[in-house]
């Protein structure tokens, strides 16, 4: 048995923890749904695979009895900075990668806070849909907006980030198209007097979203800067048919594009063999692994592993977890992200496909190496 659990990990795709832990029963299983409807947290999320699972993962490392209320009762006893320091130091997390895009950053650790609990790298992305609507709001000018937008799109690493992350599949999709300055300037017109009227805004109004997109590509293309995309399983409000990632084949055939690395994130769910084959085939796109959401139980992870790396070179695939909220998550993402992968390999070993020395060298690039060089960590 190909044995991972010492290798440590970049988790290329994570999101902050809450400062408050404390919780009950109910707020704790919501995190462990994408439905926003009440009833999954009162109903459906402890009739999981995934959830029971975790919670006899949490009560093994808590010492307590495999009962929601018992691991509930340990993890509320401790203040948040400890629960995340045991954590992250049982998950040996080399880097995390973190979207601070969500949760709202007033109510999360900033990224540098988890690096410091975790005794690990911290960096993080920009959101380029909430950048656009906090730029959107301030400019009532549509050349002035893109003048400023190009502006924060430059420089990147040096203003602390090492990639970009687009939510365009929660919005109005991937296929992402072109437009002409005027329909987007347009789009703009109609946006901005809708956001001033109601003091904020949801963008999801496509000649103008798509636009700055393509700005923010030839920025990233100029940069070198990896552009992971939200595609597959994830928000409710999602429309799934175009978070297939086929759909971003205009972007991908852009030859002025072909320096940007395309991330396509949680391995496409259910699209996964879609979004492996594109990583298998265009030089710049790179398949993303996440071991925490989706929501999926142990079986399936094995089959999405097994697909990825039964198609895709392994230099084309990175570990994720895409934890969230509560730094159960981050751990037991490593935890089992590192078992999956050790036990896919293994299969592949008794195939007689490789031997352990590569299968070694192989869970090494998908679970550090190829996201150091990726996002130059
Ligand atoms: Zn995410």
């Amino acid at each position: 048995m190909l044995d991972l659990s010492h290798m440590p990990v970049v988790d290329n795709h994570c999101h902050p923890v809450l400062l408050n832990q404390q919780m009950d029963v109910l707020q704790f299983r919501s995190y462990f749904t994408e439905a926003t409807d009440a009833s999954f947290s009162e109903k459906h999320v402890h009739n999981s695979i995934y959830y029971t699972w975790f919670l006899r993962q949490a009560a093994n490392f808590y010492g307590c009895e495999p009962k929601e209320e018992a691991v509930l009762a340990v993890r509320n006893s401790m203040n948040a900075d400890e629960l995340l320091e045991r954590l992250l130091e049982a998950a040996r997390v080399d880097t995390l990668v973190l979207d601070p895009g969500y949760p709202l950053s007033d109510q999360c650790y900033t990224p540098e806070r988890m690096g410091e609990l975790g005794h690990c790298r911290a960096a993080k992305m920009l959101r380029l849909e909430t950048l656009m609507q906090q730029l959107i709001l301030a400019h009532d000018n549509f050349d002035d907006l893109l003048e400023r937008f190009s502006t924060e799109l430059s420089d990147v690493r040096e203003r602390g980030y090492c990639a970009f992350k687009s939510i365009v599949a929660y919005r109005t999709g991937l296929n992402v198209e072109r437009w002409s300055k005027d329909e987007a300037a347009q789009s703009f017109a109609e946006v901005y007097s809708i956001a001033i009227r109601s003091g904020r805004l949801r963008i999801a109004h496509k000649p103008l979203l798509d636009y700055l997109l393509h700005i923010a590509f030839r920025k990233a293309a100029e940069q070198q800067l990896p552009v992971q995309f939200h595609t597959g399983y994830g928000d409710s409000d999602t429309d799934m048919r175009l978070g297939n990632p086929l759909h971003l084949r205009d972007v991908l055939e852009q030859p002025e594009y072909r320096s940007m690395p395309v991330v396509l994130l949680h391995e496409s769910y259910p699209y996964c063999q879609l979004g492996a084959y594109l990583a298998a085939i265009y030089p710049q796109v790179y398949f993303d692994l996440s071991y925490t959401i989706p929501f999926v139980d142990k079986l399936e992870m094995l089959t999405f592993t097994r697909q990825a790396l039964g198609a895709t070179p392994a230099s084309k695939l990175m570990f994720s977890t895409d934890s969230v909220n509560v730094p159960e998550m981050h751990w037991v993402g490593a935890i089992r992200g590192r078992n999956i992968i050790g036990r896919v390999l293994d299969e592949l070993i008794d195939a007689d496909e490789l031997d352990q020395e590569q299968a070694y060298q192989i869970a090494q690039l998908i679970l550090r190496d190829t996201a150091r060089a990726i996002y130059k960590l």
